[in-house]
């Protein structure tokens, strides 16, 4: 009844955002608004990860930290440079001078090497590739792993990626590992390509999928793996909604 309520939400009139009013200090109940915390978001390409994340996010009124797109800026980096990716002393030379940096406009977040803007640039097949190859390096990893780390420090957000719950974010607040089959994973890139105008070979996507999975997974430092005290959610048989009622329903009870 409405003595013991605690949050009531209102509809004002149609097309209004229903905004959540807590009651009585109630805010205190709600660790997930009441302070800082970090919600780190790991699993393979494709799972589904960028675009929970981003819709969590925005339903939380958080940060996105999309750390992918920080390794993708460095392989682009050093594909400009001509810089052999294999070579780990060109890599650590080539990390000196990198400067990558994220910023966020309307919420959505931008991609800087040094001033210019690569947010588009660092989505092409040949850059997912050498993001892969260059962050298997140690002197990759620790950069931008500091630097995740104190955004993450800073501020409540959301980080997707591969080892944001096992070594960048050992301690966040909630933890979750998305997976789904290759197939579906890859069907679900070769559709955004698709949505882009964009023609590939869908054989070739889920070879590469594969391939970079595999890397990613066997790599000696912080490798793709879910953390011990992960959530895992198959999401190849559910809806963008399922997967996102999922990670509520599971942050909810952990509060
Ligand atoms: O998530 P996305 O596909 O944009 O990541 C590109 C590549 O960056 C991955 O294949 C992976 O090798 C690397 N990555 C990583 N650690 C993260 C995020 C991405 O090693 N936290």
């Amino acid at each position: 009844g409405l003595a013991l309520c605690i949050r009531a939400m209102l509809f004002v009139e149609r097309n209004f955002t229903p905004r959540h009013v807590y009651l009585r200090g109630a805010r205190v109940l709600r660790k997930d608004i009441a302070q800082k915390y970090n919600i780190a978001i790991d699993g393979p390409a494709g799972s589904g990860k960028s675009t929970i994340a981003k819709l969590l996010a925005n339903d939380l009124g958080i940060l996105y930290l999309d750390t992918g797109a920080m390794y993708r800026a460095c392989a682009l980096a050093a594909l400009r440079a001509g810089v052999d990716i294999t070579d780990e002393a060109a890599v650590i030379l080539l990390m000196r001078s990198v400067c990558v940096n994220v910023t966020y406009e309307g919420g959505v977040q931008h991609t800087l090497l040094g001033t210019e803007d690569v947010t588009g640039l660092i989505r092409e097949p040949e850059v997912s590739k050498a993001a892969s190859a260059i962050s298997k390096h140690e002197s990759v990893r620790m950069k931008m792993a500091e630097m995740q780390r104190e955004i993450a420090g800073k501020m409540s957000c959301v980080l997707d990626g591969r080892d944001i719950g096992t070594f960048v974010l050992p301690d966040a607040d909630f933890k979750f590992f998305l997976t789904a089959s290759p197939e579906v994973r890859a069907r679900r890139r070769y559709d955004e390509f698709a949505a882009k105008g964009r023609a590939v070979d869908f054989e070739a996507l889920k070879r590469d999928i594969i391939a970079r999975d595999e890397q990613d997974s066997t790599r000696a430092i912080a490798p793709l793996k879910k953390a011990d005290d992960a959530v895992m959610i198959d999401t190849s048989d559910m809806t963008v909604e399922e997967v996102l009622a999922a990670l509520k329903n599971k942050m909810q009870e952990k509060i």
